[in-house]
């Protein structure tokens, strides 16, 4: 990497304009690009063998994910009413579902989150590609063993089709022998162990990816009512540090639950109001499901030490200025 002295914002430009062209001639980026083709085939072809029917994304909507950490601000209006840029599609999941001879959904699906500078770490961008999944009537258990053979399944693929790229990047496989059922540990149980760097320090003891379960999360994840406190959710967590890599849960469906923990959350309810509305028609199904993100899985699939190096053009967060 060239060092400059920066004399003027013209200066900077070209400085942006170098390291820019730098990443995207990287010798190693084709590997890369191929691994994570080679996912996306698998997950597609895992998905059309599992009967979970394909949606094709959308990018913008009155109503999307309101999640619990916060971004900057990605709202417009279009034809006098507001609309914003799909942070994830978890209700369109949902009420997708809602037609009564669709069982389960899947799409590829760009997320922009404006994450804050402060994310600007090893494993967040603010512009992603989430596979966003959801089954009907499904519970943790059923996510649990669909991903565990998805991740099985793509692994071994991969190691196969991707060998000659493996090699280029001087990285082994053996982190790819993984087979389910993976271990599962409460967030409690590994705050105890590990404290409050609990998913860091797991993460990087584990050599197997492992489920972890139960943190609050967004409202729509369904509380165990059995267990008040306690949620019915999941992280999946790529081990040797990479940290988390999937997140999802059994969702509140019942009008009155959803108008609980959306008043728990000091939600705005008058934004979500036509959401609210299908609640208590009872249009809203019983689902679970998830969300991983590609760009995380090609990481740890090739073992890169920033998420920043498996794409063409950066999207990290904090830089500054982007060119392209
Ligand atoms: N909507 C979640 C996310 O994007 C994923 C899920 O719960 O399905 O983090
Ligand atoms: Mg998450």
């Amino acid at each position: 990497m060239k060092t400059y002295v920066l004399k003027d914002e013209n200066e900077r430009e070209l400085k942006l304009l170098d390291e820019t062209i730098e990443k995207i001639k990287r010798e190693k980026l084709p590997s890369i690009l191929k691994i994570q083709q080679a996912i996306l085939r698998s997950v597609d072809d895992y998905m059309y063998k599992n009967g979970v029917v394909r949606l094709l994304p959308n990018m913008i909507s009155p109503i999307t994910d309101p999640l619990c950490h916060s971004v900057e601000d990605c709202d417009f209006t279009y034809g006098g009413q507001k609309f914003n840029v799909t942070k994830s599609m978890i209700f369109h999941k949902q009420l997708a579902l809602s037609n009564p001879y669709l069982q389960k959904i899947y799409i590829v699906s760009p997320n922009v989150r404006l994450e804050l500078p402060e994310r600007g770490d090893v494993r967040h961008l603010f512009e992603f590609t989430q596979v966003d999944f959801e089954f009907k009537d499904a519970t943790m258990d059923t996510v649990f063993g669909f991903m565990e053979g998805l991740i099985e399944q793509a692994f071994c693929y991969i190691k196969e089709e991707c060998k000659e790229e493996f090699k280029k990047l001087g990285v082994g496989t053996s982190h790819l022998d993984v087979s389910g059922p993976f271990e599962r540990h409460t967030t409690q149980e590994l705050k105890a162990k590990y404290g409050e760097d609990f998913e860091a320090l797991a993460s990087k003891e584990a050599t197997r990816p492992f489920w972890l379960i139960n943190h609050k999360r967004e409202f729509y994840d369904a509380e165990d009512l059995e267990n008040k406190g306690t949620y019915k959710n999941y992280d999946l967590i790529w081990p040797m540090g990479y940290v988390e890599g999937l997140s999802g849960g059994e969702r509140e469906y019942n009008y009155d639950r959803i108008i609980t923990r959306m008043r728990e959350a000091g939600m705005d309810e008058q934004s979500m109001k036509d959401y609210i509305e299908l609640a208590k028609r009872g249009e809203i199904p019983k689902t679970a499901g998830a969300g991983f993100g590609v760009e995380r899985m090609t990481r740890f699939v090739c073992q890169q030490d920033d998420i920043d190096e498996v794409t063409v053009f950066s999207r990290k967060p904090g830089k500054g200025k982007y060119i392209f």
